[in-house]
């Protein structure tokens, strides 16, 4: 597979809030992974305003303008919207996008918990401007309810999004599924959760992509630890990569999300690259 991974230089060094530091030692970690020759690293530009500005008021687009974590926003929506629009294309079969101060918490008009600005967003709105209305099944198996992924494509039925969090929700047309996971769970059951509520839908959803909210805060010792082990995102990458294989040509984008342990992040996203690389 040809895979793309989006990491910017301003991604460390700083305090980002929830996620800390957790990406001090990237890419030099991923040193191995990136040296395969299928797998090539982009510093992403950052999202444009006119692109923000299809997605966010003009008052949301201002504040966070004003913000210190801005620019690690805007890099981050703008590594994904340039990994979708690349795998869409054909230039690539899946991705890896590192985010900071970016991700499923911002709404259409307010934002919280860490992510300021939608990567979802703004990615799918740029490649149906240039392609016509495309699918999109969205995953989320951070800790917490993506409530700014939910605002953004309510009412879209060309977009499946199911989170995994603290709720049990079908909505829109059985286009936006919450699943309650409890707490304690661990790494088969929550597995056999994710081909259950989100495979099998997605078998008969068709999207054109998956779209990955790919959380760790979830793990053994993580701020949102419900007792999964580090092993466990191994394997979920690996299955949601065959699910795409199986509906989408292998089209698969993961996002990074929450978790602030640098040892999980460190351990995790090098192999992720691997698998998606296979
Ligand atoms: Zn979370
Ligand atoms: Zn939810």
């Amino acid at each position: 597979m040809r895979t793309g991974v989006f990491f910017h230089d301003i991604f460390k060094g700083k305090e980002w809030l929830i996620i800390g530091d957790k990406f001090r030692n990237f890419p030099e970690v991923m040193k191995d992974a990136l040296s395969l020759p299928q797998v090539s690293l982009f510093s992403p530009s950052k999202v444009s305003d006119d692109l923000l500005l299809k997605v966010y008021t003009p008052r949301f687009v201002e504040e966070l303008k004003k913000a210190w974590y801005c620019d690690g926003a805007l890099y981050s929506v703008g590594g994904c919207v340039e990994a979708v629009e690349m795998v869409l294309t054909g230039r690539l079969d899946n991705a890896l996008v590192f985010t900071v101060a970016a991700g499923h918490h911002a709404e259409r008009d307010s934002a919280w918990g860490g992510t300021y600005a939608s990567c979802a967003g703004p990615a799918i709105y740029n490649i149906r401007e240039k392609l016509g209305t495309k699918r999109f099944a969205i995953l989320d198996t951070d800790r917490h309810h993506g409530n700014g992924t939910r605002d953004i494509f309510m009412g879209d039925h060309d977009v499946l999004h199911v989170c995994f969090c603290h709720q049990d929700i079908v909505e829109d047309n059985e286009t936006k599924i919450c699943v309650n996971i409890s707490y304690p769970n661990n790494d088969e059951s929550y597995l056999n959760s994710v081909r259950e509520e989100f495979i099998s839908r997605v078998k008969e959803f068709r999207p054109d992509m998956i779209l990955h909210n790919f959380g760790h805060d979830t793990c053994q010792g993580d701020y949102g630890d419900i007792g999964l082990t580090k092993d466990f995102y191994l394997k979920l990458a690996k299955e949601i990569k065959e699910c795409a294989m199986d509906v989408c040509e292998g089209r698969y984008v993961v996002l990074t999300h929450g978790g602030s342990r640098v040892d999980i992040a460190e351990y995790i996203f090098p192999k992720i690259i691997e698998i998606l690389a296979m």
